[in-house]
């Protein structure tokens, strides 16, 4: 049983049928309703430093392309476009080459480009910026088409509409299935892909994890003759995303769509699920988004739209099983990066789910570690709480 049919849980109904099993896929909304249907579909590698989430994204941009070579390309609209990575200032870039050298190290492709050539690749560039790197396995999908296609590719069985109220546990602790609100459903196993509600799914089987609501907005331009060919960012994106702080956090992304609007993406901040507008936000947005491209200076903003990421305190998700509860299964806390690090979450799953052992190691992201009193991250919350 999966609940969450957003990007993440429509990948682990994908592999875990793969695996031979028979999966039931609940939702309280539709396919996407969630924060899949309201973020973009970056797969990126590049905005990751080497580490556990390295690995991952490393995993599941593998697993993507080999969903695309399976006919699925077109219908989710997949795109290796790659991505550049821009420094305006010497200093800047001197970071962004110490980061590339690091993840090179780690199996990352990255290419190094000198001032003089950055407009050869992106010809609409601002002048006078320092250099970059080029990551050729950035690519970007349509998240919601995405989590809709995988979701059929799984054949498992759709219960939408059904919002989980319990996790049913047996008298020896174990999981038996989920209560929802239209009957009970039941299982030998619960994978909780509940993304920035998947703390309450948790604490629905008497256990914490600590996710939390850090909002995005983002800007979509009328549509444009194709002017930017890669996803291209600043290199001081990639501190935004590490941060901690609450505080607003706006390093845009600029990226171009086959249907010809451009995505300005995403303002960073941890507001709770405020769902009103944010001028400021979206004046930064769109200022740095001119700073990198002055041609959209004269191109109108037609809407924009907000999300709240799954964001676990360590930036990390939480995937594999709960030593806590036997037979739950976590798969959230994507943060930022869900639809890229979705196939690889659900490969993983799937082969902890069939008793394999795990392509990864799962212990850094191992759901039980914010109980840990030396998690660095426990600390920080015993100093300053989190708040909702
Ligand atoms: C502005 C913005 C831009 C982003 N850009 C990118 C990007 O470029 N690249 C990238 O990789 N990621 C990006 N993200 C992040 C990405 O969107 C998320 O990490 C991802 O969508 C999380 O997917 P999920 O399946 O875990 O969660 P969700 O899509 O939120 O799915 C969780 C599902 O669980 C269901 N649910 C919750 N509680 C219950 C319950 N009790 N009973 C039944 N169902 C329940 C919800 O209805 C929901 O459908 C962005 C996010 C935002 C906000």
């Amino acid at each position: 049983m999966v609940v969450g049919a957003g990007m993440v849980g429509a990948a682990c109904a994908l592999y875990a049928a793969r695996a031979g099993l028979e999966v039931i896929l609940v939702d309280r909304g539709p396919v996407a309703g969630g924060t899949t249907g309201a973020g973009e579909g970056n797969l990126l590698v590049s905005d990751k430093e080497p580490g556990p989430e390295l690995q991952l994204a490393l995993l599941s941009a593998r697993l993507w392309r080999e969903l695309a070579g399976e006919g699925l390309a077109g219908a989710i609209e997949y795109e290796a476009k790659g991505g550049l990575v821009v420094a305006s200032t010497p200093d800047a870039l001197a970071s962004l080459t110490d980061l590339a050298a690091g993840q090179r190290a780690a199996g990352v492709d990255t290419v190094s480009v000198d001032a003089h050539r950055l407009r050869d690749l992106e010809p609409h560039l601002a002048p006078g910026l320092a250099g970059g790197v080029l990551y050729p396995q950035d690519a970007q999908v349509m998240p919601a088409l995405a989590a809709a296609h995988l979701v059929r590719a799984s054949g498992a069985r759709l219960e939408g509409g059904r919002t989980v109220t319990r996790i049913l546990r047996g008298r020896d602790g174990a999981v038996r299935g989920v209560r929802t609100d239209r009957g009970d459903l039941l299982a030998p196993a619960v994978v909780n892909a509940a993304g920035t509600w998947g703390g309450d799914v948790a604490a629905l089987a008497g256990v914490g994890l600590p996710v939390l609501p850090r909002r995005g907005f983002v800007l979509v331009t009328e549509p444009l003759p194709p002017r930017v060919r890669h996803k291209v960012y600043a290199a001081d994106y990639v501190a935004d995303v590490a941060s901690d702080s609450a505080a607003l956090q706006t390093s845009p992304v600029v990226e171009g769509t086959a249907a010809g609007p451009v995505l300005i993406g995403a303002s960073r901040e941890r507001v709770g699920f405020d769902r009103s507008l944010s001028l400021p936000a979206l004046r930064a947005l769109a200022a740095g988004a001119t700073r990198l491209f002055p041609f959209l200076e004269h191109v109108r903003a037609m809407r924009t739209y907000l999300g709240f990421r799954p964001y676990l305190p360590d930036h990390l998700p939480a995937v594999g099983p709960d030593p806590r509860v036997p037979g739950l299964f976590h798969a959230c806390g994507h943060e930022g990066a869900g639809i890229g690090l979705a196939p690889g979450t659900g490969l993983l799953i799937a082969q902890s789910l069939a008793g394999r052992s795990p392509e990864l190691d799962l212990a850094p992201l191992r759901p039980d570690r914010f109980d840990d009193p030396e998690h660095p991250d426990r600390r920080a919350e015993e100093a300053a709480p989190w708040t909702r």
